[in-house]
């Protein structure tokens, strides 16, 4: 297997995300990669933003919502020892943005579960089915129980 040198990490923080995350973590280990961790904003209203748009985790919005996805984001980046610089929050369709992300960030495996919130009745969820099919780099869906 190729070594990997930039792993991105694709997070909707639903059950058994950390799982997924643990599985990020021994592989950026095993190859002494760079670990990125993405979150795309699709399930709170961003009035006036358009899709891609990074969000900057730095600032208060003001916002409760954000700031909650926001918490989110930095404790799992705490765990998992990744600096704040390279935990991303994006609004926009989950599925683009995390393929656009790994090509404009050159990552060269992204991870994610084989179900979250939008797949639980499908074989395979509809984010990870499209990144799977779409992504220009290795995917990893790591597989994860139904219940
Ligand atoms: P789904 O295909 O939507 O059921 O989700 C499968 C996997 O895709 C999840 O376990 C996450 O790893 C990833 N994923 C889904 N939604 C998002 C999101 N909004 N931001 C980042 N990753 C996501």
């Amino acid at each position: 297997m190729k070594e990997y040198q930039h792993i991105l990490l694709a997070v909707d923080f639903s059950e058994h995300g950390d799982y997924v995350a643990e599985k990020a973590k021994s592989l950026a280990f095993k190859y002494q990669s760079k670990l990125s961790i993405i979150h795309v904003l699709d399930n709170i209203p961003m009035p006036d933003t358009s899709y891609g748009t990074l969000i900057a985790l730095d600032q208060d919005s003001g916002y409760e919502l954000l700031e909650a996805e926001k918490i989110k984001l930095k404790q799992l980046g705490q765990y998992l020892g990744v600096a704040i610089d390279q935990q991303y929050l994006v609004w926009g369709i989950p599925k683009q943005e995390i393929i656009a992300f790994a090509n404009e960030q050159q990552a060269d495996l992204i991870v994610l579960g084989s179900h979250g919130r939008h797949g639980l009745a499908l074989l395979l969820g509809s984010t990870v089915n499209a990144v799977l099919h779409h992504a220009l780099c290795d995917v990893m869906a790591v597989r994860l129980p139904l219940a």
